[in-house]
């Protein structure tokens, strides 16, 4: 086990791409974000989305159904190289922002069966966390042990590495002030639910879907994905990274800017 305990945080499609038009990155956003995120004191891991890249080629292929047709296999090369082309924004994005970054592909080393993480190579990903430098992962179409291809979200690798690599704290960037009572950009009167707990059945049966081609998100499988972390003693917090300073003080240590996800 590394002695570090990394900072685990993810940017949201929805926060560096604009999701109403394909792949177009909200460029001033993803510069502000990557000086933000230099501002961290603890080694740093970073998840992002994929937002208007990813999603509607994974749509169209109907990859996270799993593999039924031969027009999906290239359909899963091009989902994969849209999310490349998204990360090497993201990559050079960090780079100018003084942090060493690293794209570390997760249809590479990780293990995926029924669209679950069996495993993952974590050997280098910790060695680069050692070195001081930031590794990058984000969703991708992954070749599934059972179901031969399917999608792996950013938000299932803030999980499952945040559990073991036994991350500091999880940060999540999304483009709302946090999880509501409702969906806040479809209705008019919600309120910031300011922490959930596992205890809170009703409202995390309430959570919506995403907007868009999303063929992952949603805020209920965020909050899902990080209760699992919260019942294991891994603390999160969705903050809105669209804001500026927000995600700054998040990586920063400060608590309560969005909804935390604990026990
Ligand atoms: P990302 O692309 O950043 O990973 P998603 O678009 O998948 O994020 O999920 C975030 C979106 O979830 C928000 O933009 C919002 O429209 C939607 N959403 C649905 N229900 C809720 C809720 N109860 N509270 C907050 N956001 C919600």
């Amino acid at each position: 086990m590394i002695d570090v305990r990394p900072l685990v945080v993810k940017l949201g499609g929805s926060v560096i791409t604009d999701k109403r038009r394909p792949f177009v990155v909200r460029r001033a956003i993803l510069r502000r974000l990557a000086h933000e995120l230099a501002a961290a004191k603890e080694p740093l891991i970073l998840i992002h989305g994929g937002g208007s890249f990813g999603h509607p080629v994974a749509s169209k292929y109907r990859i996270a159904g799993g593999y039924k047709n031969k027009n999906q296999l290239m359909g899963m090369s091009l989902t994969h190289r849209a999310m490349e082309r998204l990360n090497a924004n993201v990559i050079e994005a960090l780079q100018k922002a003084g942090l060493p970054a690293i794209a570390v592909q997760p249809s590479a080393c990780t293990v995926v069966s029924g669209g679950q993480i069996q495993s993952m190579e974590l050997a280098p990903i910790k060695k680069l966390l050692e070195l001081g430098i930031v590794p990058v992962l984000y969703g991708d179409a992954v070749p599934d042990l059972s179901k031969g291809m399917s999608i792996l979200s950013g938000d299932q690798i803030v999980a499952y590495l945040a559990l073991k690599l036994e991350a500091s704290r999880v940060i999540l960037g999304v483009d709302v002030d946090g999880v509501c009572t409702a969906n806040p950009k479809k209705a008019k009167r919600v309120e910031i639910v300011r922490r959930i707990t596992p205890a809170d059945e009703k409202l995390i049966a309430s959570l919506g879907a995403a907007e868009g081609k999303d063929v992952t998100g949603g805020m209920g499988n965020k909050v899902r994905e990080l209760l699992a972390l919260a019942e294991r003693g891994v603390e999160a917090e969705i903050v809105n990274a669209t804001k500026p300073g927000i995600l700054k003080r998040a990586v920063q240590g400060e608590r309560g800017l969005g909804t935390v996800v604990g026990r």
